[in-house]
């Protein structure tokens, strides 16, 4: 069996998309299942909307979510270079070779000659297509044309009744018609510079690339891609085509949805653990079910024929439910260390530690650390709740509350610890247990039933903020 050889060739005109970061992934995938090789490339001859930086920020956000590639830009490999406008002449070769063999022809029109070409289709109810003009072109009128001045782009020549079909490895059989190919499709651009679809396939050729693992969106290229194919006398690769990812509200994914680039995920807050788990099970799904898994196993699990045909959807929660499970995972000192950019102030190590510690098990994201910090901070401070408003109601709480402060105010260790000790010892001391001692506590401290350690969370309020508080709890008795 030939090797696994499979790519991900992105167009350096944006950010790492979600989209994108999926096809990586899943060729990634692949590729180190079957032990394959898996090569980043880049599709750089959108002059206008290509920049160094989208290439800087593609390459990080797949090295960031430990997405790395064994030949491609950067590292080289056999089938150097990895840029495509860095090989124009290899496209140039392959497209005289289209013209030698009558494949494909010069074609000297104008875009206004076109565009008239085109109107004039449309008011007759036919679907536009290139009208031909220049197909049967002889030499002389080549000259002709070139006398005036006029730059040629290379056109494939597709004949009449063409039709394409494949067997997808995730949509099955796949069949396009000669109007859904349309007409003679341009290979070359006058400026030397290939289209996608002809670029798309030279290297994939030379590059020996066995299967085409990429999105949806591109189904409808593939017809143009393997009449090439065909036309080149080469051997198709395979292709598997992967669905849309869907807001939602079951749109196209977009920003109205949210972040869509990687690297805005990182900079909310998300694990790349996380992202890529995500990610893995955005179209694919395991044998069992199982929904956590380390990048590893993905590539001991994947496979392409668990890969679904229908779209999948984005589900942010979902997203920062498995954020959660990772980040419950990590050492305290790297959660203290992460949670350090959405802080403000003054936070020494103990004590930005003992945040990590409070808070671990309440956040998804590391940003969630900003609904709690109200917490610990001086402000104001209201309780509202029904549920709230009848646990300091009981008759037990005045009493509760008074020998706490006080112990309290007196208390020189001010650590959790020591203020655990502190509960217990005023529950004995007023004869309650459980429930009626820390809730009352609880609401009285936080203005809510429901939170993180309360001792815990008293310790990094400060023993200040924590009696005007119990103070303050004393006008809803
Ligand atoms: N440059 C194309 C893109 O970014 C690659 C498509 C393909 O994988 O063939 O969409």
């Amino acid at each position: 069996m030939t090797k696994v050889r499979v790519r991900f060739a992105p167009s350096p005109t944006g950010p790492l998309h979600i989209g994108g970061a999926r096809s990586a992934l899943f060729n990634y995938l692949f590729a180190r299942g079957e032990g394959g090789d898996f090569i980043l490339r880049m599709e750089d001859t959108d002059r206008e909307r290509s920049s160094a930086a989208s290439e800087e920020d593609i390459k990080r956000s797949l090295l960031w979510l430990g997405i790395e590639w064994n030949e491609g830009v950067d590292i080289g490999g056999p089938h150097a270079p990895y840029k495509q406008m860095e090989r124009l002449q290899t496209y140039e070769e392959a497209a005289q070779k289209l013209i030698e063999t009558g494949h494909a022809y010069y074609c000297y029109c104008s875009p206004q000659e076109l565009e008239a070409a085109r109107e004039q289709m449309q008011a007759q109810g036919q679907t536009p297509r290139y009208n031909g003009v220049c197909r049967g072109l002889s030499g002389e009128g080549r000259r002709a044309k070139e006398a005036e001045g006029r730059k040629p782009v290379i056109r494939f020549r597709v004949s009449d009744g063409a039709e394409a079909a494949f067997d997808d490895l995730v949509r099955g059989k796949v069949v396009f018609s000669g109007a859904e190919i349309g007409g003679d499709f341009v290979i070359m651009k006058s400026d030397g510079i290939p289209t996608y679809n002809f670029a798309v396939v030279v290297d994939d050729h030379l590059m020996q690339i066995s299967h085409v693992v990429r999105a949806e969106e591109h189904l409808s290229n593939t017809p143009k891609q393997l009449l090439l194919y065909d036309a080149l006398g080469w051997e198709r690769p395979l292709f598997a085509h992967v669905s849309l990812i869907l807001g939602e509200d079951k749109s196209k994914m977009s920003k109205r949805h949210g972040s869509v680039s990687v690297t805005a995920y990182q900079a909310e807050g998300y694990l790349p653990q996380a992202l890529v788990n995500f990610l893995a099970l955005l179209g694919w799904s395991p044998e069992d079910g199982r929904e956590i898994f380390s990048l590893q196993e993905l590539e001991r699990q994947f496979s392409l024929d668990r890969v679904c045909k229908s779209p999948a959807v984005f589900d942010i929660k979902k997203l920062r439910w498995l954020n959660g499970q990772y980040l419950r995972a990590l050492p305290q000192a790297e959660i203290a260390a992460a949670l350090r950019p959405f802080l403000t102030g003054d936070w020494p190590e103990e004590r930005l530690l003992l945040l990590a510690e409070t808070l671990a098990n309440h956040l998804e994201v590391f940003a969630d650390v900003k609904k709690f910090l109200p917490l610990m901070e001086a402000g104001p401070y209201e309780i509202t709740g029904e549920e709230e408003l009848f646990i300091l109601r009981q008759t037990h709480v005045k009493e509760l509350l008074r020998r706490f402060g006080e112990r309290l105010a007196v208390l020189e260790d001010f650590s959790p610890a020591a203020i655990k000790e502190l509960i217990k010892e005023t529950g004995k001391q007023c004869g309650v247990k459980g429930a009626a001692l820390f809730m009352p506590l609880r609401v009285a401290l936080t203005a809510s039933c429901h939170g993180p350690d309360i001792d815990k969370l008293t310790a990094l309020m400060g023993k200040g903020l924590a009696l005007t508080r119990l103070e303050g709890a004393e006008k809803y008795l």
